[in-house]
């Protein structure tokens, strides 16, 4: 019984995975252009209304997920 122990890989299609975009909440606008640290959002700009104000977008899929 030589099994390796190797970390269970395991793919969730739902949870954990890399954001696609953000939704400007001044335009309702998905938002391709942002950078994030983990599940946080550090910088993001909406090319149709400007808005540069991170805490002004939500995470287009991970809704409900705020851990403050
Ligand atoms: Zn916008």
């Amino acid at each position: 019984m030589a099994e390796p122990t190797r970390p269970p890989k395991r793919r969730k299609p739902d949870e954990d995975r890399e954001i696609d975009y953000l939704m400007c909440g001044q335009c309702n606008t998905p938002c391709y252009i942002f950078d994030m640290d983990g599940s946080r959002i550090v910088d993001a700009t909406c090319l149709v209304c400007g808005n540069d104000n991170i805490t002004l977008f939500n995470v287009g899929e991970e809704a409900g997920s705020e851990d403050a």
